[in-house]
């Protein structure tokens, strides 16, 4: 299995005691002393991924985070894992295994780093506008210097959710018919058919246009358009989620969702399409309260419409300019703790 601990940590592993099954405690089973350790062979884009090792004091259960490390212990089944420094670790029979993210993870990357006056066009995702809407020191980190945050754990469960609701649309894309939820929520429009529709859909091509006045090239992944009589534009977004209750746009985290869906509408409008400014979340959120799980998961489905304002756009891609042809680093956003944390550990680790 990759990631096995070189030979070069062979004489730390004499002080490896694994408990092993998942579900007891874990206690006291790591007595390896703090080192960094050189190890080529983990990752390919990176050569040197570098490791540490904690030792620890207190019986720790599945789920819980021990105080002194940081460590979580993230799983029941199979293998207990910790999450170690964004390492997976995993306590297999009779040694450690460690499961680098650092093969999906280069913290100093060497491409798609934006250039102050340079001719070509940056590529600029709507995820990365949404990422200095949240913080332009993250935004710029990422874009002009190269170091982005490691990535998080693919949704699944959502993209299966995606896919078929992608499939279902397009039976009634290809019969010109509206999809038995646009007649239930009085939608009165069918899927949009247009050569483009699978290229608008994919991640990393998407719909794009490029803004000349910041030499920008503008990129979003839809997952559907709908048409109305009038030959208007609808854009759609499909949610998927677990909650008790009716899904609703009402969180204050869901702003992330309505610049979206704005942000798509700017997109497809600076592709000359008449857009309406109402798009449609196509929200599916899994029922809990069933006797059983019988391997599948049942959804309710719902259709909310929402009227979209795109006005921040244009402005907001101004001050991204502005941002990334400067050398100062800006200061972090004000809803995240990570830059403080990292701070404190400067700190602190002497
Ligand atoms: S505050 Fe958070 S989001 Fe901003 S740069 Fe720091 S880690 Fe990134």
């Amino acid at each position: 299995m990759q990631g096995r601990v070189p030979t070069s940590v062979g004489e730390n592993r004499k002080s490896l005691r694994v408990i092993d099954g998942p579900d007891r405690l874990l206690s006291n089973f790591l007595r390896i002393s703090d080192e960094k350790i050189e190890t080529p062979s983990l990752s390919r884009s990176n050569p040197s991924t570098s490791f540490r090792m904690l030792n620890f004091s207190t019986p720790l259960c599945v789920g819980e985070i021990c105080t002194e490390s940081g460590l979580l212990i993230a799983s029941k089944r199979g293998h207990p894992r910790v999450v170690l420094d964004g390492l997976f670790w995993f306590l297999g029979e009779s040694s450690l295994y460690c499961f680098g993210m650092s093969q999906y993870y280069n913290p100093r990357r060497g491409k798609n780093m934006y250039e102050p006056g340079a001719d070509s066009p940056f590529k600029l995702s709507r995820s990365k506008v949404d990422l200095f809407i949240e913080c332009p020191k993250c935004f710029y980190l990422d874009r002009r210097l190269g170091v982005g945050r490691p990535p998080g754990y693919p949704f699944s469960l959502n993209s299966a959710v995606d896919t078929l609701l992608k499939k279902e649309f397009d039976i009634h894309r290809v019969d010109k018919t509206a999809h038995p939820l646009m007649s239930e929520y009085g939608v009165d429009a069918i899927p949009f058919e247009h050569p483009d529709i699978d290229k608008w859909r994919e991640n990393f091509v998407g719909v794009q246009y490029l803004h000349e006045p910041t030499n920008f090239l503008l990129t979003g992944a839809i997952d559907d358009v709908w048409v109305n009589p009038k030959g208007e534009l609808m854009v759609v977004d499909y949610k998927a989620t677990s909650k008790n209750g009716e899904v609703n746009l009402d969180a204050d985290w869901q702003i992330g969702y309505k610049r979206q869906m704005e942000f798509y509408q700017w997109l497809m409008r600076n592709n000359g399409f008449e857009v309406s400014s109402v798009g449609y979340f196509v929200y599916a959120n899994g029922v809990t309260d069933t006797e059983a799980f019988d391997g599948k998961l049942e959804f309710e489905v719902k259709v909310i419409p929402y009227e979209g304002d795109s006005s921040w756009v244009e402005p907001t891609l101004e001050k991204i300019k502005t941002c990334l042809d400067s050398d100062k680093t800006p200061e972090a956003g004000p809803d995240c703790d990570y830059c403080l944390y990292r701070d404190a550990v400067k700190e602190v680790v002497k």
